[in-house]
C-alpha cells in the first residue's frame, strides 16, 4: 500500500478505535467498572477505588478517565477522543444519582475532586483540585446544607486558590515564599489581628474569595470560571497536563518510568473532613513502614482537609487516639485495614476522611517501605500464611538489603543537618553506608590520622596507590569518576562508604581545602557522607551499626533481633530457590572472611595487584620494575614470593575447600611508581638509585592509553617470570594450607585481558609447569583450574578456540563494557548522566549490563565456549555481578556463578533467586 493511503487507513482505524473505545470507568455503590487488575488502564488510584467498591467498602462515588485518554491527549495536540464529553456526562449523572446531589445545583450542589493517578505511584509529582463545582450560587447551597456558612466560604476560597495555582498557573514571584493567594491570606490575618486560620469568620473567607477572584483576573486576564462544567474540563486538562510537568518528568527519569504510560484522572464526589468537630481526615499504614512491625500506624487531624495533614500547619495526632474521639468510625477503620491487607496480601497505605462521624475511604495502595520493613513484612506475611515463600522472595527489591547491612545516620540527625543548611552537594552513591570523619586529602595522611581519628578521604580521584588510605578511611569522596571508577569498586569491595563523581567540588591539594557552593572546608574539619543517597554534609553526624552486621561479626555477643531473623530467613529461602552460585571479589583474608559470613560460596576474583601496595611488597615490586635484566627481575621477585604466598594462604585458610580464583598481574606497571618529581626523588634516595634512572623509567612506562596498553596478560607474556612467581606463590600457599588444615584449597588461576588463544596457551603453560614443580616439591597434589577472563570483544568472538585451553571463563564486564562501547570506564562519568537524561542510554552501562551489545558478546562466548568444552565453567566478576538486572541476565545465559564485592553477596543471593523464580513462572505460564 502506498505510504499516503496507508497513513489515511491508519488514521481511520485510530478514529474508529477512539470512537468505539471505552474511556470512562465508573465506581460507586451501584457499579464498579474495572478493579485492581486494571492499574495500567485506570492508574493505581482509579483501579483501587474501583476494587474497594467491589469489596463493599465506603468509597465516595466517582469515575476515572483512563490512561488511554492521556495518551490520546498527547498524541493529538492536547485534544480528547471523540465521545469523551458524553461519557463524562453520563458518569457524572450516575454520581449525582448515588449521592442525591446535582453538579452546579444552587440548592444541593455536588462537589468533586479531580485527581491524578499513574500506574505506579508518583507521590506529589502531579496535580489535584479539590472542592470543584463551587461558585457564588452553589456556595449558598453548600452553606445551607452543611449548616455552616463559614465552612462553605472556606471551601470556596480553597478551591479558587487551588484552581488558580494548578489550572491557571498563577504563581508567586521567584523571590517570594508566598504565592499571591497566600500573601492575600496573610494580609487579611494581619488586618484582623489573628494568627491562625480558625480564628477567621465566614465573612472573612467571603471577602477573601472576592480578593482571590480579583487576583485571578489580574494574573490571567480572565474572570474565574463560574460554570462548574468549564471548571471540570479545565481541571481535567490541567491534571493530564501535569504528567509532563518538570517534577513529574524528573521523577520518571529517576525511576525509569516511561512517558508513554500516561496518567489517569479520577473525578470523585467530595466528602469533607472539615465539616466540624465530628469530621476529620488521616493517612495510615497497615504495618509500620519504617520497621515492618505489625501494628496499625498512622495519623489524623480532626476538622481538617487532607492538604492540612500534608502541609504540616497543625500537628496530626497518632491514629490510636481516634478510638476515643470517634469510636464507631475507628472500629470500622480497623476492620477495613485488616480486610484490605488480607485482600491485597500486602501492607497497605490508606487515606480516609470522616464526614460528620461517617467513614469514607479515599485511597489505598501498596505502601512504600524501607528495606528493613520490606524484609520483615515479606517474611511475616509468609508466617501468617498470607503469601508463599516464592512471593516473599519476589517482593523484596534486592537493593533494599543494602540498608540492612550499613551503619546508618540517625534519621533525626540528617533532618537537623539539612535544616542547618549543612548539605553541601549530591553525587553518585557509589559505596553504601554512612560515615563522618575529619577531611584528609592524601592517602598516607589518612592512614596516619586514622590511628587516632575517623577520617574521610577526599580525592579528585583515587588510584591503586591510595588503597591503604582508603582502607583506613571511614569514607571516600571523589570529585571525578563513575560507578566503576577505582574509588567506587574498591570502596564497595571493602564495604566502605563512597560518594563519587561530585563534580561541584573544587579540591586544592596544595592548600588542603575543598570548596563547594560557596563554602570552603579545610583539612581536619568534619565531613559526613551518606552512601545511600550520595549526599555530602558539612560537620559530624552520628552513625549506628546495623543489627545484621552486629550479629554476623559480633562474635556471638549480639543476639539476633527481628531484623536479623527476617534477613536470614529470607536469604535461606533464596538459597533454596536459586541455581546461580554466588562468589565474592576479595583480595585479602579478612575480606574473604567477610564474604563468607555474607554467604559467598567462593572467591570469583582476587586482584593480586592490590596486595602489592602493602608493607615491603611495594618496595620489592618497584625493584622488579626497575630491573634491567631478567636475573635482576628474578631477584626482586624472589623477595615478593614469600609475601604473596602469605597473602594467598590467608585467603585459602578463610575459604577452606571453596574455590578461589586468583588473577595474575593486570594493571600497567606505571601504577606502581610515583609520578610527582618530589616523590620520584624521595623514592630514588630510598632505593639507592639515581633520580635520572628512576625518572627515565617512569617516562618509559608512560602510555597514552594505559587501559589499552601494556597490561593484563601482555605483561606476563613480556615478563613470564612474573607469572611464574605468582603461580608459585599460589600453589605453595595452597599446598601449605592443605597440609595445615586438612582441607583441600581449590585454586583457579585466571589470566587477564586475553585476546588471542595463543596468549592463553603461553601463560597457561607457565602456570601448569609451576604447579607440577610445586606439587612434586611439596609431595601434595591438588586439583586446580587454569582459565581466563573474557573482557575483550575479540576474546568473546574467538571463545570457541580459547575454550580449548581455558577450563573456565570469567566475564570481566568492566573492561568488556569499556571495550565494547569504546568508552573509558574512568572518564565516562563526564557524559553518561547526560546520555541517560537524553535516553540515549537507558542506564549507565557500567552499572547495569548492556544486554544488546556487551550481553550479546557474552552469549556468543558462552555458546561457543561450551560447544568447544561442555564442562567449561562460566562466571562473571565485573561489577555487574552484584547488580540485580545483570544477575538475571547471567542466569538466563546459564552461567555457573556471579562474583561481586562481599557486601553485595546478600543482594546477589536474592537477585539470583528472583531470576530463577521468574524463569519458572515464565515456564509455567508458557510466556
Ligand atoms: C573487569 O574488567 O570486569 C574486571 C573484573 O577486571 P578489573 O576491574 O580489575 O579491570
Ligand atoms: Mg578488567
Amino acid at each position: 500500500m502506498p505510504a499516503v493511503r496507508k497513513a489515511k487507513a491508519h488514521a481511520r482505524a485510530t478514529k474508529r478505535a477512539a470512537k468505539s473505545a471505552k474511556h470512562v470507568y465508573c465506581f460507586g455503590p451501584s457499579l464498579a467498572e474495572g478493579g485492581a487488575k486494571d492499574r495500567n488502564l485506570l492508574g493505581g488510584k482509579g483501579a483501587n477505588l474501583a476494587e474497594m467498591c467491589r469489596l463493599g467498602l465506603p468509597v465516595p462515588p466517582g469515575f476515572t478517565l483512563s490512561t488511554e485518554v492521556c495518551t490520546h491527549f498527547y498524541s493529538n495536540g492536547r485534544n480528547y477522543p471523540r465521545g469523551l464529553e458524553d461519557a463524562v456526562e453520563a458518569a457524572l449523572a450516575r454520581v449525582e444519582r448515588d449521592v442525591e446531589k446535582r453538579f452546579g445545583d444552587a440548592a444541593n450542589p455536588l462537589l468533586v475532586s479531580v485527581r491524578s493517578g499513574a500506574r505506579v505511584s508518583m507521590p506529589g509529582m502531579m496535580d489535584t483540585v479539590l472542592n470543584l463545582g463551587l461558585n457564588d450560587d452553589t456556595v449558598q447551597g453548600l452553606a445551607e446544607r452543611s449548616g455552616s456558612a463559614r465552612f462553605a466560604w472556606d471551601a470556596y476560597r480553597r478551591f479558587v486558590h487551588m484552581y488558580g495555582d494548578v489550572v491557571l498557573g498563577i504563581e508567586g514571584a521567584e523571590d517570594d515564599d508566598f504565592d499571591p493567594f497566600q500573601r492575600a491570606l496573610e494580609d487579611l490575618k494581619r488586618r484582623r489581628k489573628v494568627r491562625t486560620d480558625p480564628e477567621l469568620a465566614a465573612e472573612d473567607w467571603q471577602a477573601l474569595v472576592a480578593e482571590y477572584k480579583r487576583i485571578v483576573r489580574e494574573h490571567s486576564g480572565r474572570d474565574f470560571p463560574a460554570d462548574p462544567r468549564a471548571q471540570l474540563w479545565g481541571a481535567i486538562g490541567a491534571v493530564f497536563g501535569s504528567w509532563e510537568n518538570e517534577r513529574a518528568v524528573a521523577y520518571r527519569q529517576l525511576n525509569g518510568i516511561p512517558s508513554s504510560w500516561g496518567t489517569a484522572v479520577s473525578v470523585v464526589a467530595m466528602v469533607f473532613g472539615n465539616l466540624g468537630p465530628r469530621s476529620g481526615t488521616g493517612v495510615a499504614f497497615t504495618r509500620d513502614p519504617a520497621t515492618g512491625e505489625r501494628r496499625f500506624y498512622g495519623e489524623f487531624l480532626m476538622n481538617a482537609q487532607g492538604e492540612d495533614v500534608v502541609a504540616g500547619i497543625r500537628t496530626p495526632e497518632p491514629i490510636e487516639r481516634l478510638g476515643a474521639l470517634e469510636p464507631r468510625a475507628w472500629k470500622e477503620l480497623l476492620a477495613i485495614q485488616e480486610k484490605l491487607e488480607r485482600h491485597f496480601r500486602d501492607m497497605q497505605d490508606l487515606e480516609f476522611t470522616i464526614e460528620d462521624g461517617r467513614l469514607w475511604m479515599l485511597q489505598c495502595r501498596n505502601g512504600k517501605r524501607t528495606g528493613f520493613a520490606a524484609v520483615r513484612i515479606a517474611t511475616d506475611l509468609v508466617r501468617e500464611r498470607k503469601i508463599t515463600r516464592e512471593e516473599a522472595l519476589l517482593r523484596v527489591e534486592p537493593e533494599a538489603l543494602n540498608q540492612l547491612l550499613q551503619p546508618i545516620f540517625a534519621p533525626a540527625e540528617i533532618k537537623r543537618a539539612r535544616r542547618e543548611g549543612r548539605l553541601l552537594t549530591k553525587a553518585l552513591n557509589a559505596g553504601p553506608g554512612a560515615a563522618s570523619g575529619e577531611i584528609v586529602f592524601q592517602a598516607e595522611r589518612a592512614e596516619e590520622r586514622a590511628r587516632s581519628a575517623r577520617v574521610v578521604l577526599v580525592r579528585i580521584e583515587t588510584s591503586p596507590e591510595d588503597i591503604r588510605g582508603m582502607q583506613a578511611a571511614a569514607g571516600i569522596l571523589t570529585a571525578r569518576g563513575g560507578m566503576t571508577s577505582h574509588a567506587a569498586l574498591v570502596a564497595r569491595q571493602m564495604g566502605k562508604v563512597c560518594v563519587a563523581g561530585a563534580g561541584e567540588l573544587a579540591i586544592d591539594y596544595k592548600k588542603r581545602t575543598l570548596a563547594v557552593n560557596g563554602r570552603t572546608l579545610r583539612e581536619g574539619e568534619y565531613l559526613s557522607l551518606d552512601g545511600a543517597t550520595g549526599e555530602v554534609f558539612a560537620g559530624e553526624i552520628a552513625t549506628q551499626p546495623s543489627e545484621v552486621l552486629a550479629v554476623l561479626f559480633g562474635g556471638g555477643k549480639r543476639r539476633a533481633g527481628p531484623v536479623f531473623r527476617a534477613y536470614s530467613e529470607l536469604l535461606g529461602w533464596a538459597d533454596a530457590a536459586r541455581t546461580l552460585k554466588v562468589r565474592a571479589n576479595a583480595d585479602q583474608g579478612d575480606q574473604a572472611a567477610t564474604a563468607l559470613a555474607f554467604g559467598a560460596e567462593g572467591i570469583g576474583l582476587c586482584r593480586t595487584e592490590h596486595m602489592f601496595f602493602e608493607g615491603q611488597k611495594i618496595d620489592a615490586m618497584r625493584e622488579m620494575i626497575l630491573a634491567d635484566t631478567s636475573e635482576e627481575r628474578e631477584r626482586a621477585l624472589a623477595k615478593l614470593l614469600p609475601l604473596q604466598r602469605a597473602d594467598f594462604a590467608a585467603i585459602f585458610r578463610a575459604m577452606g575447600p571453596l574455590p578461589v580464583t586468583i588473577r595474575t598481574l593486570d594493571p600497567p606497571l606505571h601504577e606502581f611508581l610515583p609520578h610527582e618529581e618530589h616523590e620520584i626523588s624521595f623514592l630514588a634516595r630510598e632505593m639507592g638509585v639515581s633520580f635520572d634512572k628512576l625518572q627515565a623509567k617512569v617516562e618509559s612506562l608512560k602510555e597514552l592509553n594505559p587501559m589499552l596498553g601494556h597490561r593484563g596478560c601482555r605483561l606476563g607474556i613480556s615478563f613470564p617470570e612474573i607469572t611464574r612467581v605468582q603461580a608459585r606463590a599460589i600453589f605453595e600457599a595452597a599446598c601449605d594450607v592443605a597440609r595445615a588444615t586438612k582441607k583441600k584449597p581449590r585454586p583457579e588461576v585466571m589470566i587477564p585481558l586475553v585476546g588471542t588463544p595463543k596468549e592463553l596457551v603461553l601463560q597457561a603453560a607457565e602456570v601448569r609447569a609451576v604447579a607440577e614443580q610445586v606439587f612434586a616439591e611439596k609431595k601434595t597434589r591438588l586439583s586446580y583450574l587454569v582459565g581466563t577472563m573474557i573482557e575483550l570483544p575479540r576474546a568473546a568472538l574467538v571463545a570457541g578456540e580459547i575454550a580449548r585451553e581455558a577450563e573456565f571463563f570469567s566475564f570481566g564486564t568492566n573492561d568488556l563494557t569499556q571495550t565494547t562501547y569504546g568508552i573509558s570506564r574512568d572518564d565516562g562519568g563526564k557524559f553518561i548522566p547526560h546520555y541517560i537524561e537524553l535516553e540515549i542510554f537507558e542506564a549507565d552501562p557500567f552499572a547495569k549490563l548492556d544486554r544488546a551489545g556487551t550481553g550479546r558478546l557474552m552469549r556468543i562466548a558462552c555458546e561457543e565456549g561450551r560447544a568447544a568444552r561442555p564442562a567449561l565453567k562460566l562466571g562473571i566478576c565485573g561489577e555487574h555481578g552484584g547488580e540485580p538486572s545483570s544477575i538475571e541476565f547471567c542466569h538466563q545465559l546459564g552461567l555457573d556463578y556471579v562474583s561481586c564485592s562481599p557486601y553485595r553477596v546478600p543482594i546477589a543471593r536474592l537477585a539470583a533467586a528472583q531470576a530463577a523464580l521468574r524463569e519458572k513462572r515464565r515456564r509455567d505460564t508458557g510466556d
